[in-house]
């Protein structure tokens, strides 16, 4: 039997009509005129040049290299960065909303996009401002490739224990040690990494460093084979011996850690995104199926299960917002509130999609209608970023330390 692909998978018009269908006014209501044309570009960009190459970048799993320059082209890859760095200046919630809509067109283009900037945001945090203006306009433009490198075979939910070494050499430090799980690490022309000057200090010890990926010592591995997020490129990165200028330092030797936790805040916000697009993906899917099956007047049984999703979605998507508008006017929001918001939506993400494929029945399982896709990627969303038991832990150390101090 061959299955035809949906048709917003094949006509940008139908995938904007669609996904137009399913925007919540209640959720508008708190966007700005600003936030609202940013998701009309983004929707009308992902039409057309992102959407029609998900399902062939998940079977191929080659990167979404021109997913990304299309959202880059748009100047949409820069959006909570200043205007001096190629950015647009705009707030964690526009980003929010933007990644919401990448996501929904293709997740694993959302993965490489949102790694552009976590790459960029802790250079922009930490970095001086001849740092800043050496790398972040090209990971903004699209014309490098940049990763996050935190996580090691003996150290990822605990970054204080990381191996990685960073020694004192002639004209600045020398870093020896091994990263995997690095998105965009096969890639990556901008690494930033982050590195101990001494074990024994654990989180004082943490430092952060701007590595180029062409310099002498950088080793790659091939990227792994993966359950989901197939145009995205995960990897091993090798550190031998390679010198760091003193340049390149971030910020401060031993605030590692805190340019770390300044950086999830954004991160999570990315993963949070991610679950609420996957969310609406799923839901775009399993209604763009049962229309075609059934036609536009569909049983009660199955709008009875897709009110209950149309709901759950909509929490998820004010939540994120919310969250987001909590950090642009506060950007020391805690830890805990940050995992709520990435917890509750990326275990979104993955519930909707279960579901989807439950309404769907046999259906959900063929890979031409895109539903099993959702579900492979929205559970990886869980995995990363703190996985969702680390957000449990952020949350309940929040809960125990208000009890204590009443
Ligand atoms: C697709 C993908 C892309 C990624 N991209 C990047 C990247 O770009 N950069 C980067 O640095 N990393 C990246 N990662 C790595 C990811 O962030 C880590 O794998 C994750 O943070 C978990 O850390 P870990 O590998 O040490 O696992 P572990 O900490 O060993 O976790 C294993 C299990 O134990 C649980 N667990 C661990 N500690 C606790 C605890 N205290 N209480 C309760 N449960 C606990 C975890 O929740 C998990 O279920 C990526 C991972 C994936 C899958």
């Amino acid at each position: 039997m061959t299955v035809e692909p949906l048709s917003v998978d094949t006509d940008p018009q139908a995938y904007v009509a669609l996904h137009d269908l399913l925007d919540e006014p209640a959720a508008d209501a708190g966007l700005t005129d600003r936030e609202l044309e940013l998701r009309r570009l983004a929707r009308d960009v992902v039409a057309h040049r992102v959407a029609p190459h998900a399902a062939e970048l998940d079977a191929s799993h080659a990167f979404a290299h021109e997913s990304v320059q299309a959202l880059a082209a748009a100047d949409l890859c820069g959006l909570v960065f200043p205007r001096e760095l190629g950015g647009t200046a705009d707030s964690n919630v526009a980003y929010a909303v933007v990644m919401e809509e990448v996501t929904a067109g293709c997740a694993a283009t959302s993965l490489v996009f949102m790694t552009q900037m976590h790459a960029a945001y802790p250079i922009m945090l930490a970095g001086d401002d001849a740092l800043r203006h050496k790398y972040i306009p090209g990971l903004l433009d699209g014309s490098s490739y940049g990763s996050l490198a935190i996580t090691e075979p003996d150290a990822g939910s605990d970054v204080s224990s990381l191996s990685t070494t960073a020694s004192p050499s002639a004209d600045g430090w020398r870093i020896n040690g091994q990263k995997t799980f690095i998105t965009t690490g096969d890639r990556a022309d901008v690494i930033v990494c982050f590195a101990t000057v001494d074990r024994s200090l654990g989180r004082k010890g943490i430092t952060a460093f701007v590595v180029e990926g062409a310099w002498n010592g950088v080793g790659r591995g091939q990227p792994f084979e993966k359950m989901g997020m197939h145009g995205s490129s995960t990897a091993e990165l090798f550190f031998e011996d390679v010198d760091v200028p003193r340049t390149n330092l971030l910020g401060t030797e031993g605030n590692g850690w805190a340019v770390v936790m300044g950086s999830v805040v954004k991160s999570r916000i990315s993963a949070a995104a991610q679950g609420v697009g996957l969310a609406r993906a799923a839901y775009a899917r399993t209604l763009a199926t049962l229309t075609r099956m059934h036609g536009n007047r569909l049983p009660d049984h199955l709008t009875f299960a897709l009110a209950d999703l149309r709901g759950r979605i909509l929490q998820g998507r004010l939540l994120l917002h919310a969250v987001a508008r909590q950090v642009d006017r506060d950007p020391e929001v805690t830890a805990g509130q940050i995992g709520m918001m990435k917890q509750s939506c990326t275990d979104l993400g993955f519930a909707v999609a279960i579901e989807a494929t439950r309404i769907l029945g046999p259906h959900g399982d063929l890979t031409a209608l895109g539903v099993e896709r959702c579900l492979r990627d929205a559970k990886v969303t869980q995995l990363y970023d703190g996985t969702n038991e680390i957000q449990r832990l952020l949350i309940g150390r929040e809960i125990t330390r208000a009890l204590e101090a009443r």
